[in-house]
């Protein structure tokens, strides 16, 4: 067993054990003072660490969760968990992700192998975890809250071809991990927009022992020590196995890679213990030995019926409460908003967990229908909308590659709606075309996402305006009619290096129309009694939109353009009026649902498929005007 060398965690374990609360007590000297005693300055010295100007030491304190044993344990669910937690109390959090990849960010990783694309609202493509942390925390994040290798490695070579280290040979440490530790600080400064972050959570992807992730871990140890005392609060993911031969928990794998993590200098203040079953108290006991952690300090983080009820499972083990004491925090803390938080969120859990609702059945349309985590942010706001319409929603993926005319009926059939997501290239395109044109024909709520909205058009262009040959020229590039096309205006900015229109937009919304209709109940700006345009904000990440050549004749055909860019013409959204639930974005509206404000065209989906499968059901309000007024 390494000793233990690290001054936060001798004085926290001290205080634990003790039972007392956090004090004053003088603190043991901190990496930047021992850096100071030796005349040094931390920008020349041998521990090169670049703090942004302005950062306050001690101001900020950092979470950091490691993964042992094995990846997919759910770091990002753990630490968004504990951040919401911390939130509630009135505690500004800022999450960060650090991945290990070399890409610099994940617009270029295949959705089947990495899962979805998640874009934040200035358009940064990364790694999924990070809409866990929005969804969580109910918080935009921004491209500073997600670092891969890739960017660590360019900052740096960028920097050293303009000479900016001095000199110097240019090293994994410290010049890597500066880079790294400058941007937690920066993260730390920050905040969440609002005011610079009390806790920072680092989630490092992968595994400890990885190759991919130790400058992380590394910089992290280094944080940690030139932060100083109650500054950082490391917290070791674990996983406890129980073999189905054996039929009992087996914690020797965990306790190895706890080990890993301790061998790289970090010794764990909490172990979280992943596992099926809630963990035994034998193996939480032998943990705790092996890893120097107090027993009151591991963590049973077990599966549950949903994700949403982990925080409060935390709460109730006492888990936020040891992280404010490693953290010296308990003065920060503000009970009364924690009250407050806690009823609305228990509110949404219970209605997400109650057995006798009424089920409905969604089909979503996708290239990549055989992993869920492709689609995960539209799994994750039909399940924001199932709480709030109270009902259970299957989600049916459906592979349109073999989809035509002739079979379509069939492979629609007992489905209460159908989504078309966001997607690219040409394959199972007809499928898709071919599940609209059913959903338009036979009055089945239909939403289309972004490549949804897209075929939403081909399709009335083809079979409402006799346009036999409108396509897209993503999928045919001289199609006789090219309804949707790259625009001059996408052109230009591929020209300057970018690939696609990415981020948040606004959207202005037609009076009087569906889209008035959802967004207005959920929008303070929505101007309702007025009957004004109101605007909304949507996330977009697409290359093609509909030629505005073609808005006039589609119009005229029936079909409105009920979402439009404030300025140019760009349609954002469509719906056809006599249909009892058609509407598409060219966004992408699952990446800004949220479990307390779920996403209105979703809202709309699911309370039409609930109207259309049970009809005397209420549906809260989301479906009358349109289905009564307009059946
Ligand atoms: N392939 C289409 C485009 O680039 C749709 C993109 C998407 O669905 N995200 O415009």
């Amino acid at each position: 067993m390494p000793p233990n060398t690290n001054p936060t965690h001798s004085k926290s374990t001290k205080r634990s054990s003790l039972g007392d609360e956090p004090n004053q007590e003088s603190a043991p000297a901190r990496g930047d003072d021992l850096l100071a005693d030796a005349g040094e300055s931390l920008e020349t010295s041998e521990f090169y660490s670049p703090v942004p100007d302005g950062y306050v030491r001690g101001r900020h304190k950092y979470v950091a969760v490691f993964g042992t044993v094995m990846s997919g344990l759910g770091k990002g669910i753990f630490s968004s968990s504990l951040a919401k937690l911390l939130k509630g109390k009135g505690l500004i959090v800022a999450p960060i992700k650090l991945e290990g990849y070399l890409n610099i960010d994940a617009g270029t990783l295949n959705p089947y192998r990495h899962g979805e694309v998640f874009v934040l609202d200035d358009g940064a493509e990364c790694d999924m975890d990070l809409g866990t942390y929005e969804r969580m925390l109910d918080q935009d994040l921004t491209r500073e809250n997600f670092v891969t290798a890739g960017q660590v490695f360019s900052e740096i070579l960028t920097r050293e071809r303009h000479g900016e280290y001095l000199g110097r040979d240019v090293q994994m440490i410290p010049h890597v991990t500066g880079e790294v530790k400058r941007k937690l600080r920066e993260v730390a400064m920050a905040g969440d927009g609002s005011g610079p972050a009390d806790v920072v959570f680092v989630e490092v992807g992968g595994t400890a022992g990885d190759y991919e992730n130790g400058f992380y871990i590394e910089a992290l140890r280094e944080l940690a020590f030139e932060e100083g005392t109650d500054s950082a609060c490391f917290v070791a993911l674990t996983y406890v196995i129980e073999p189905p031969a054996l039929g009992e928990q087996k914690s020797k794998a965990a306790q190895l890679g706890i080990k890993r993590l301790m061998e790289a200098g970090v010794q764990p203040h909490i172990v979280a213990c992943r596992a099926h079953n809630p963990c035994e108290p034998s193996a939480m006991q032998k943990i705790a030995m092996f890893s120097n952690v107090p027993l009151n300090r591991v963590f049973s983080m077990h599966d549950r019926v949903s994700i949403y009820q982990i925080p409060e499972a935390m709460r109730a083990e006492g888990l936020d409460r040891e992280v404010l004491s490693i953290l010296n925090l308990h003065g920060r803390v503000d009970t009364v908003r924690e009250d407050e938080a806690r009823a609305q969120w228990r509110e949404f859990v219970r209605n997400l967990t109650k057995p006798d609702r009424r089920r409905v059945t969604i089909g979503v349309t996708g290239k990549y229908a055989a992993l869920r985590d492709s689609y995960a942010s539209i799994d994750k706001a039909v399940e924001h909308c199932s709480s709030h319409l109270s009902c259970i929603v299957e989600l049916r993926w459906i592979e349109t590659s073999d989809i035509t005319d002739r079979n379509v009926a069939h492979a629609l059939a007992e489905l209460d709606g159908v989504i078309v997501p966001g997607g690219f290239g040409t394959r199972g395109v007809e499928g898709k075309i071919a599940c609209v044109r059913h959903c338009r024909e036979h009055h089945l709520p239909y939403l289309g996402i972004c490549l949804g909205f897209q075929v939403a058009v081909i399709e009335f262009a083809r079979h409402m305006l006799g346009l036999e040959g409108a396509n897209s020229t993503e999928f045919v590039r001289d199609c006789t009619d090219p309804v949707i096309s790259e625009l001059p205006e996408q052109k230009r900015i591929e020209q300057l290096g970018g690939t696609m229109r990415l981020g948040g937009q606004d959207v202005v919304i037609t009076p009087g129309t569906l889209a008035a209709f959802l967004y207005g109940r959920s929008s303070a700006k929505a101007g309702k009694s007025s009957g004004a345009p109101f605007t909304i904000r949507q996330r977009f990440r697409h290359r093609y939109e509909v030629d505005p050549t073609y808005v006039d004749q589609l119009e005229s055909g029936g079909m409105v353009f009920s979402g439009r860019h404030p300025q140019q013409p760009i349609m954002q959204a469509l719906e056809l009026p006599g249909h009892p639930y058609f509407f598409a974005l060219q966004s992408h509206p699952e990446l800004v649902s949220r479990p307390l404000r779920p996403e209105p065209s979703f809202m709309g989906l699911i309370a039409a498929a609930v109207a259309r499968r049970h009809p005397d059901a209420d549906a809260a309000g989301w479906t009358q005007p349109i289905v009564k007024a307009r059946a």
